[in-house]
């Protein structure tokens, strides 16, 4: 400013010979800024300046000086009076100071072209004035455009821009009327211009507020669509929070969310300067609850102005450093659903307009709507997550992830359904010995190896092909199409990925699974069938050595049905009691007497006459029958050796020797069975040796062992069957309580004259004898061998040599025979 003024001394006088003191333009420029104080800076902008007007006067009457501080003193005394921050009155003052300046070299500069007295005048006056206005107002306003520029609440430059240079050329024209009337000595005339000026500001006001009210409606609108648009709910709360403060040219907006039946706790979120603060569950205290309970169920909105905190609202307001502030309710159709709290920190507020409370209870009722659709949408939302985690989790597998059966057989329906040109494939795969795994290290190691296996099946399908676990340790592939060279790669991947052991419960250890393919035929097959048949054709890998793949056949289907009918016939045999049971002698070497006999069960099948042990104990096995057949052949074998105990002299000590089945022995009612068996037919304890072995232990061998210490319990004797073909038999042979040790026939077949079969023999014996278990060579066939093992010091016997599976009617009457005097116990 004292730079222009020095620049330009020889203007430094004013420009007209009528004069005025620069007091009188003070109190001007002091009810112009009270006008701009009182409508917050938004008149100002957009209607007809006072302030443009008092300069456009103030260039003419005063030096560059005397305006200066006739503009500073009447603004400094209004914005005192309104009691604003000092800071925001310095801004305002700066501002104010900066656009005079302006105006002062725009209007110099004009004459220094030509004499300001005339027509120049005019025109340096209203460009200077214009100019002034620009910068008092617009300049604000860019400021804040370019430092919030997501601040879309502000209203278009160009249209601002030229409603204010508008109204400000019309300000510095009425000025110039005012100042030729002063001129002609005529300053109550001035007087009269209020007139029109008056109306004309009215019509401005009524346009400009008009205009507002249809941009703020838009800036309504537009947040409660960003608000429903925003990714998520905090950044929809955030643009509700936004918007009011931009409507009532608020510092800090409050929103209180109550709680929706089922919740707990009130919901609060804010935005004020010192930022954000998310929307986060409140426990507010009880009265301050029942307040802000209280404050929503009001009518409308009201204005609350800060003080002696009253009530729950003005306690709320000190909280959020309020001075001044507008609560509004939420309102759903459902009632009140919330509150919303905007306000001011600075007390140069003039207090709220009604228009303001007008607009934010607008607001209040689209955004209370919002939240409530939101929140429908959010638990309609959350409903539909829960029906799809409840599908995902009936459709896969809880342990593994892996489709389950169920989903796997939709998926090859669908398959099959695609059309006659796919070729599906359906892969079946079963893990070999997992059973003895997991009976040995537990379930809880099992459930581990299952889910590596689950990852490395995984891993070895294409992303076009689906994994699913049907259930135990059976997985599955559908490979959609390709036919037999994608199915056959898939299976050489899968027997792959298994190969590099497993590190399970700290251990390593080896697993295989074997494979079995089936093809599918679009409209031919159904995915019962392929499941099936893919079934079938993993038994037969299995069967021919573990590890490895096989393709279905349809021969395979003949077999499998075969088995069918044969499970079914040996069920009803099962259940009618049609297994018999032949004995087979065991004598003792040294006096060639019977000491005890075997029970071999025989099936006298219908169709297929007198099958042995191997055709159908396995299928009892695995079809849960070999409980039945067991307890029945026990029972059938106990009546009849106490039966011939007490018929025939001589055999008072015969023994009777039954094999038992791996479920027998960990199953849990062995124990039970034999005490009630051996307590219905009168056979001593000491009579009955049950047959076990080293595979049936494995099973399961904690409760394996319990039931071998209970029966020897009871006083039963145990056999170890067929020693030597197990795979650790050293290792299990201290371990299990029993007495009897029952060789291999494998070992006796090469007797006498393989020296290496001899070693071994002869080895086993003297194992079992030091260990005080007496020893029988099994599968004797020739008097030959029959001599090698006595030689070799064994002292029990079985085989054909002595005697063939007999049904029981072929023992008694070699008894009888023998009573009556014939010569051998030998039953051959
Ligand atoms: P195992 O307990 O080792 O029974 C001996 C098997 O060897 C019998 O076969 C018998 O007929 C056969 N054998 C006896 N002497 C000779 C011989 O000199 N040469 C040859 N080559 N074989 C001989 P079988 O009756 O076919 O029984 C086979 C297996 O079935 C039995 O082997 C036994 O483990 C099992 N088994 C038989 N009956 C039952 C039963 O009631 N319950 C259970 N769980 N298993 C049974
Ligand atoms: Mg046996
Ligand atoms: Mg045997």
């Amino acid at each position: 400013g004292v730079a222009i003024v020095t620049l330009a001394p020889e203007v430094s006088a004013p420009v007209d010979p009528a004069t005025a003191p620069w007091w009188l333009l003070g109190v001007a420029f002091f009810l112009s800024e009270g006008f701009v104080v009182l409508s917050r800076g938004r008149v100002s902008v957009v209607a007809l300046s006072p302030h443009a007007a008092s300069l456009g006067v103030a260039l003419f009457l005063l030096d560059p000086a005397g305006l200066l501080v006739a503009q500073a003193a009447g603004v400094l005394v209004a914005l005192a009076i309104a009691g604003g921050g000092a800071r925001a009155a310095l801004v305002r003052l700066g501002l104010v100071t900066g656009s005079g300046l302006a105006a002062i070299a725009v209007f110099l500069a004009f004459g220094q072209v030509a004499p300001l007295s005339g027509a120049t005048g005019w025109v340096a006056a209203v460009v200077a004035v214009t100019v002034a206005t620009a910068i008092e107002s617009l300049l604000p306003r860019a400021w804040t455009r370019s430092t919030k520029p997501a601040d879309s609440s502000l209203e278009p430059v160009p249209h601002l821009t030229r409603l204010t240079l508008l109204g400000a050329m019309a300000s510095a024209g009425m000025s110039l009327v005012a100042l030729e009337l002063i001129r002609l000595h005529h300053p109550l005339q001035v007087l009269l211009l209020m007139l029109p000026f008056a109306s004309c500001a009215a019509a401005v006001w009524a346009t400009t507020s008009e205009h507002r009210r249809l941009v703020n409606l838009r800036t309504l609108a537009d947040a409660i669509r960003r608000a429903h648009e925003a990714p998520g709910r905090d950044a929809s709360i955030l643009e509700l929070l936004t918007a009011p403060l931009a409507l009532v040219g608020a510092d800090v907006a409050w929103i209180a969310l109550l709680p929706r039946p089922g919740e707990e706790m009130m919901q609060v979120a804010s935005i004020g300067p010192e930022g954000v603060s998310p929307l986060r569950e409140c426990r507010l205290q009880r009265d301050r609850a029942t307040g802000v309970l209280a404050e929503t169920r009001r009518e409308g909105p009201r204005e609350v102005i800060g003080g002696a905190p009253a009530d729950v609202l003005h306690s709320l307001l000190s909280d959020l450093g309020l001075k001044r502030a507008i609560s509004v309710p939420l309102r759903s159709e459902d009632g009140v659903n919330g509150l919303l709290v905007v306000g001011n920190r600075e007390a140069a507020i003039a207090g709220y307009r009604s228009e303001d409370l007008r607009l934010l209870e607008t607001f209040a009722g689209s955004a209370g709507m919002m939240i409530e659709n939101d929140r429908l949408e959010r638990s309609v939302n959350d409903l539909q997550l829960l029906k799809n985690e409840l599908r995902r989790q009936a459709y896969h597998d809880s342990l593994t992830s892996l489709p389950n059966r169920m989903l796997f057989a939709q998926n090859v329906a669908e398959a099959l359904a695609a059309g006659q040109q796919t070729q599906p494939a359906v892969l079946f795969l079963d893990l070999d010995d997992f059973k003895t795994i997991n009976d040995s290290l537990g379930h809880h190691a099992g459930d581990e190896l299952l889910v590596a296996v689950a990852a490395r099946v995984r891993s070895a399908v294409r992303s076009e092909d689906v994994p699913a676990r049907l259930g135990g340790d059976e997985f599955a592939v559908l490979t959609r199409d390709g036919g037999m060279e994608s199915a056959e790669h898939v299976a050489n991947r899968l027997v792959a990925a298994l190969e590099s052991p497993f590190v399970i419960a700290g251990r390593e250890m080896r697993v295989h699974a074997s494979v079995g393919i089936a093809y599918g035929e679009p409209g031919v097959t159904t995915a019962d069938e392929l499941l099936r048949n893919a079934d079938m054709a993993m038994y037969n890998a299995k069967n021919g050595g573990k590890g490895r793949h096989a393709s279905y056949l349809p021969e395979m289907h003949t077999r499998a049905r075969h088995r069918q009918e044969l499970v079914a016939a040996l069920t009803l045999a099962a259940e009618q009691d049609q297994i018999d049971v032949h004995y087979q002698p065991i004598v003792d070497l040294a006096s060639g007497t019977m000491v005890a006999v075997e029970a071999l069960a025989r099936w006298d099948h219908p169709a297929q006459g007198m099958l042995h042990p191997s055709a159908f104990i396995p299928l009892a096995e695995e079809t849960g029958l070999m409980g039945q057949i067991g307890h029945n052949v026990l029972r059938e074998a106990c009546a009849r050796v106490a039966s011939w105990q007490r018929s025939f002299h001589g055999m008072e000590n015969l023994r009777i020797n039954v094999n038992l089945a791996p479920s027998e022995i960990s199953g849990s009612t062995l124990v039970d069975n034999v005490t009630a068996i051996l307590d219905e037919t009168g056979l001593p304890a000491g009579m009955l040796v049950l047959e076990i072995t080293e595979s049936g232990v494995m099973e399961s061998p904690a409760e394996a062992l319990t039931t071998m210490r209970a029966l020897r319990a009871l006083g039963v004797s145990l056999a170890l069957d067929d020693f030597g073909t197990g795979h650790s038999s050293l290792a299990h042979l201290r371990e299990f309580p029993i007495d009897t040790l029952k060789i291999a026939r494998e070992f006796v077949v090469g007797l006498p004259d393989s020296p290496v079969d001899t070693a071994f023999f002869e080895t086993i014996v003297r194992l079992g004898q030091s260990l005080g278990h007496a020893v029988v060579a099994e599968g004797i066939e020739c008097a030959e061998q029959a001599a090698a093992v006595r030689q070799l010091g064994c002292g029990l016997a079985q085989g054909y040599y002595f005697g063939q599976p007999l049904a029981p009617v072929g023992l008694t009457y070699a008894f009888s025979a023998s009573r009556r005097g014939d010569a051998t116990l030998r039953v051959a």
